[in-house]
C-alpha cells in the first residue's frame, strides 16, 4: 500500500518534500486549482514545468525517492473552447437542445473526440517526470453533462468513462505502459454500467460527500455504498482512493490566508486502514494550503496524522 499528498505546484517547496519524503510518502501529486478557471491553473503549471527552477524541484523530489504525478480538471483544455465557434457540435448539448461551451464536452462526436485524445497524448508527455499514470478529469462541476440524442443513453460516469476510454488508446499508442485514472466524484459516483473501462483504466474514489456540511447525508451514504460496487467493476489493481484529511484548502473554503490546520489520526488511522481492507493499493490526501504562506502564519504544519497511518 502507498500513501500520497497532493499539493498546488505553486505551493512546492524543497521544504515540502522534505517533509514528505522523511514521513516516507510514496507519491508526490501536483494539483493545480480546479474550478470554473480550471484551464488557467493547468495553462499556468504547463508554463512552470518549463522553468528549469521547477524542474530542479522535480529532480529533487525524486531524488529524494517520491514518485510524481499530475492530477487536473482537464476538460477545457483538452476540448479547447475557441473550437466552438467553428465546431459547435464537439460541445455539450444543454437540456434545452442548445450547444454551449459551458463545460464537459459531447462524448459521441468522433472528431472531436479525436482532438480531445490527440491533445491527451501531447499533455501526457509534457508533464515532466510524470509516472505514468494520468488525471485527465472532467470539469469540476455536478448536472453538466451532454443531452444529445446518443449521449443522453449513457449516465455522466458513463459519459466521462467514454472520453477516458478514447484518450487511453491514444495515450497507450506512445505510451504503452500509461494508466489513467476514472474517477468516482460527484455525480460520477455510480458504477458506468453501460461502459466497460478500456485497458489502463483504474478507479479512482474520491468521496467529497463527507466534507459538506448539510444536515441531508444521502449523498455521503451513497458514496459509501458505491465503494465496493466501483472496486468490482474496475477490479482492484491501481485502485486509489483520494481523500481531504490534510486538505486546508477545503477546510479554509478555497480561500487564502490559509487557517490554522489540525488533523484527528485517530480518525485518520480507522479510515486508512477501512480502504485497505477493502483492496486500495494506494490511498491519497489532498494537502493544499499547507505551503510556505502557511508556515509563515502558523509554523510547521503537521502531516504526521496522516503518515503515521501508514507506519
Ligand atoms: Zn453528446
Amino acid at each position: 500500500m502507498k500513501s500520497e499528498i497532493l499539493i498546488h505546484p505553486e505551493e512546492l517547496t524543497e521544504k515540502q518534500i522534505d517533509r514528505m519524503a522523511s514521513r516516507g510518502v510514496n507519491v508526490l501529486g501536483l494539483h493545480p486549482v480546479g474550478g470554473d478557471s480550471a484551464v488557467d491553473s493547468l495553462n499556468r503549471l504547463l508554463a512552470q514545468i518549463e522553468q528549469p527552477s521547477f524542474r530542479i524541484l522535480l529532480d529533487y523530489a525524486a531524488e529524494c525517492g517520491l514518485e510524481i504525478e499530475y492530477e487536473m480538471h482537464a476538460a477545457s483544455y483538452l476540448l479547447p473552447r475557441e473550437l466552438f465557434e467553428t465546431h459547435p457540435e464537439y460541445f455539450r448539448m444543454n437540456e434545452d437542445g442548445e450547444r454551449v461551451a459551458d463545460y464537459n464536452f459531447c462524448v459521441s462526436n468522433s472528431e472531436g473526440l479525436e482532438i480531445v485524445a490527440a491533445r491527451a497524448a501531447e499533455l501526457a508527455h509534457r508533464l515532466y517526470r510524470s509516472r505514468p499514470a494520468y488525471y485527465f478529469w472532467m470539469d469540476d462541476i455536478r448536472e453538466k453533462p451532454c443531452h444529445c440524442p446518443a449521449c443522453r443513453k449513457l449516465s455522466v460516469a458513463e459519459q466521462q468513462l467514454t472520453a477516458l476510454n478514447r484518450m487511453i488508446r491514444e495515450i497507450r499508442k506512445t505510451i504503452p505502459n500509461a494508466k489513467m485514472a476514472h474517477i468516482a466524484y460527484l455525480d460520477c459516483i455510480d458504477v458506468p454500467h453501460a461502459v466497460k473501462p478500456e485497458e489502463g483504466i483504474f478507479l479512482e474514489f474520491a468521496p467529497i460527500e463527507k466534507y459538506k456540511d448539510r444536515p441531508d447525508r444521502t449523498r455521503e451514504e451513497e458514496e459509501r455504498r458505491m465503494m465496493p460496487l466501483l472496486l468490482d467493476y474496475f477490479g482492484k489493481e491501481d485502485a486509489k482512493v483520494l481523500e481531504y484529511w490534510l486538505d486546508n484548502s477545503l477546510f479554509s473554503h478555497w480561500k487564502k490566508p490559509p487557517k490554522p490546520f489540525s488533523a484527528d489520526p485517530e480518525k485518520v488511522k480507522a479510515e486508512v486502514l477501512d480502504y485497505a481492507d477493502a483492496g486500495f493499493s494506494l490511498i491519497a490526501t489532498f494537502g493544499c494550503y499547507l505551503g510556505e504562506d502557511y508556515e509563515a502564519l502558523y509554523g510547521e504544519p503537521n502531516i504526521t496524522p496522516f503518515t503515521d497511518a501508514f507506519l
